[in-house]
């Protein structure tokens, strides 16, 4: 089959045949890929950002964990799916059987894979990925799966994210939403389905604040310096119940945590060099929270594949053909995608 593989850190992907997986365990499904979304995690993991959590990758390595497709083939123990079915692969390979998963934590998986990202597993920049058959989720039939690659990660996120943060949203109150990328244009959909709180939009390009309001925004901002002042005068000096920070990297988690209100939330959703501190005497004085989110739950992106097939939620993809990988990698990192860079294999 035809696969972008990295072969070094920093290095271009390279478009060669490499062996087709196979099913190996009776529980393995492979995916033929239609649609396999890009994230800035990509670009981290080219450049080794994370091999210090990782470990020394197995080069040649095919990344992409936000993948959707067909069912090409199952294992003998696969029940609930049939070959040709459409689906949409949750990124974590889980077994479903340690205290993680059974406390409903799966993405602490004690054996967790991570097709695409953990060095071993082949993601999906390729004809097809092995996966498993507990990590699908099946899409009705007559689904087209190519569309709806980016919920498998960036709009996982966001869902859990929104889920999360939901409940200490008041319906009178304020959240901003920084960073409009693939992760934030999900975001700021979401808190809109689930919010009828005020909602401000934050970016540095002014064609991704154009499009805000028909995301769901309320005001739209431009990032910059003078952020945290613009936002206190726009809730009359009294900061915002909630922070989305899809961004990660300085100085927007110090940023957000300023913007807050007393007992807000800093929802962090971006991972990258940013460092989200905050004194304790400004913690408890002002009861902040500060909350991570990890992809989200199987629940989660059932939920979210339904509210996209019922068109509850806008998708917007750039789809670039596999052989192009590089140049969506580089567009990705100059912030040149509207919605999510797909590859089509
Ligand atoms: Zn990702
Ligand atoms: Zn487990």
């Amino acid at each position: 089959m035809k696969a972008a593989v990295l072969n070094e850190f920093n290095g271009d992907l390279d478009l060669i045949d490499v062996e087709a997986p196979q099913v190996s365990h009776p529980s393995d499904v492979i995916v033929r890929i239609t649609g396999a979304g890009v994230c800035g995690s990509d670009v981290h993991w080219i450049q080794g950002a994370f091999k210090d959590i990782l470990g020394a990758p197995q080069f040649p390595y095919i990344l992409g964990h936000e993948n959707a497709g067909y069912v090409e083939a199952v294992g003998e123990a696969v029940t609930t799916l049939r070959i040709g079915d459409p689906v949409l692969a949750h990124p974590h390979i889980t077994c479903g059987l340690c205290r993680a998963c059974r406390r409903n934590e799966a993405s602490f998986c004690e054996s967790l894979r991570f097709p695409g990202i953990d060095g071993r597993s082949p993601g999906g920049f390729a004809e097809f990925m092995r996966t498993s058959e507990h990590a699908l989720v099946k899409l009705p039939p007559g689904t087209d799966p190519a569309p709806m690659a980016s919920l498998a990660d960036a709009g996982l996120t966001a869902y859990h994210a929104v889920r999360r943060a939901c409940g200490d949203l008041p319906a009178d109150g304020a959240a901003v939403v920084i960073g409009l990328g693939g992760v934030g244009y999900f975001a700021l959909q979401l808190l809109r389905a689930f919010s009828p709180a005020r909602l401000i939009a934050v970016d540095l390009r002014p064609e991704k604040l154009d499009n805000a309001g028909t995301l769901g925004a309320d005001l739209a901002l431009p990032a910059g310096e003078d952020l945290v002042e613009r936002v206190l005068q726009a809730t009359g000096g009294a900061g915002v119940d909630l922070v989305m920070d899809c961004v990660g990297i300085a100085p927007v988690p110090e940023q957000s945590l300023a913007m807050l209100r007393r007992g807000g939330v800093y929802s962090a959703l971006g991972a990258d060099t940013g460092e989200a501190c905050c004194g304790t005497l400004a913690l408890t004085g002002r009861e902040l929270t500060i909350k991570g989110n990890l992809v989200g739950t199987l629940g989660e992106l059932t939920e979210l594949a339904h509210m996209a097939v019922n068109g509850r939620i806008q998708l917007t993809q750039t789809s670039y053909p596999l052989r192009d990988a590089n140049r969506a990698l580089q567009d990705l990192r100059h912030g040149r995608i509207q919605g999510r860079a797909v590859l089509v294999p």
